[in-house]
């Protein structure tokens, strides 16, 4: 009898592990790395976030709270989302969890029973599928495409639906690719949902403040109401607020999905540090410059490495409305062979030796669901990501 659970065996290594375990092999050895895989702001937790948990400290809030959080901090959620959003939610629709990512995970677990199929449009952030799978149900990935920006369309949408769909999940501005999906792109989406009364939508909403240009957020259930009964809204303060060490994350939905994920929690975790969540009221209730002084950075960085990688022969880099990363494709590189004498069969090789030859560790587009690409997450400095540009120039350039 195996000692280690069927469940488990059902989720795959993650496939950037092997690229980031090499790329610590390689600067153990003394090689000079840039690692461009990180998915976190670079910068550091205002101030006055920092000082709200130290008070919190002080004030003796170390004890267990609510399990899906303290009062004040769903009442701060709840005008967060009606103020950015022009979503109304009471309290008890809100529910607090150890990062975005538990919420999205309760409610898998709360909802999926063997057989329900979850549409995740591809390139998808690493976790879904895997989350889904953990869960018991059936990812369905359905892959987007260049030329429509990386957005899912109505028609891919209403061809994956099925008797069996439970979910569906969006992700603007998205991990990996950055596209942001506008009002009119989300209703669409939610004109094919309408027809679909038994498909619950999960709006991964992460890296809602980090868009660029004049490119407006929005979020489903913003666009069309009459959706708002089926959606799950989530956010967190992680990639807002750089403070992705805090776990703080939360979702807005029906009671009775909320209850459930609460449930759910009581039984696993318990409540979210209570420490991070005074630190997460901090972050909603005071002062919002941080935002607009991290858009500003990114929105450089953005152009810059989309203007570096366009230098690159062979490379096609879209620019993205949001998030901190690109993911251009090298479609017209499959088959080449590296200075180095590698040969470009996929994107996965195209990383390998890039790292090699370059020290640039990026992550392949295989470990997202849409090849040949690769994702640069430009969350570092201008220098560091000018120096990776040149060196994935002098590589390509090298490419026969
Ligand atoms: N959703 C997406 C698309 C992400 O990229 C991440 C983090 O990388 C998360 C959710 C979860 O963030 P957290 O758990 O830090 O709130």
């Amino acid at each position: 009898m195996s000692f280690l659970s069927q469940t488990l065996a059902r989720v795959k290594p993650s496939p950037t592990i092997a690229i980031t375990n090499r790329a610590r092999e390689l600067a153990a050895e003394g090689r000079d790395i840039i690692s461009l895989s990180a998915g976190e702001p670079d910068f550091d937790t205002p101030a006055h976030i920092r000082e709200a948990a130290k008070a919190a400290i002080d004030a003796g809030h170390t004890r267990y709270t609510a399990v899906d959080g303290i009062p004040e901090l769903k009442k701060a959620i709840c005008a967060k989302f009606k103020r950015e959003n022009g979503l109304d939610y009471t309290p008890a629709q809100v529910t607090v969890g150890t990062g975005g990512k538990q919420i999205l995970y309760n409610a898998l677990m709360a909802t999926l029973n063997p057989g329900d199929e979850v549409i995740i449009p591809a390139p998808y952030w690493v976790s879904y599928p895997d989350m889904v799978l953990l869960a018991g149900g059936t990812p369905v990935a359905v892959e987007t495409e260049m030329q429509n920006g990386y957005r899912l369309t109505p028609e891919q949408l209403e061809a994956a639906i099925t008797d069996k769909t439970k979910w569906v999940i969006l992700n603007s501005p998205s991990n990996p690719t950055g596209a942001g999906y506008t009002r009119e792109h989300l209703q669409g989406l939610a004109d094919v949902l309408l027809r679909h009364p038994d498909v619950w939508v999960l709006a991964d909403d992460i890296y809602e403040h980090l868009v660029f240009d004049d490119f407006k957020f929005w979020t489903i259930a913003q666009v069309e109401p009459k959706l708002k009964d089926r959606v799950l809204t989530m956010n967190g303060v992680s990639k807002a607020y750089a403070m992705t060490g805090w776990r703080i994350g939360y979702g807005a939905a029906p009671e009775i999905l909320i209850k459930a994920m609460s449930k759910l929690q009581s039984q696993s975790t318990s409540n979210p540090s209570s420490i991070s969540q005074y630190a997460a009221l901090a972050a909603l209730e005071g002062p919002q410059d941080y935002i607009a002084e991290s858009r500003a950075v990114f929105e450089r960085r953005r152009n810059l490495v989309v203007a570096g990688l366009r230098d690159c022969p062979g490379i096609t880099c879209p620019k993205p409305e949001g998030a901190f990363y690109v993911y251009p494709s090298i479609h017209h590189l499959i088959g080449k062979t590296s200075a180095g004498g590698t040969l470009i069969a996929d994107d996965e090789a195209f990383a390998t030796a890039l790292l090699n030859e370059t020290g640039v560790a990026v992550v392949f587009g295989a470990a997202f669901g849409l090849s040949p690409c690769f994702r640069i997450s430009y969350a570092t400095s201008d220098e560091i990501l000018a120096d990776a540009c040149a060196r994935i120039k002098g590589f390509c350039e090298g490419l026969k």
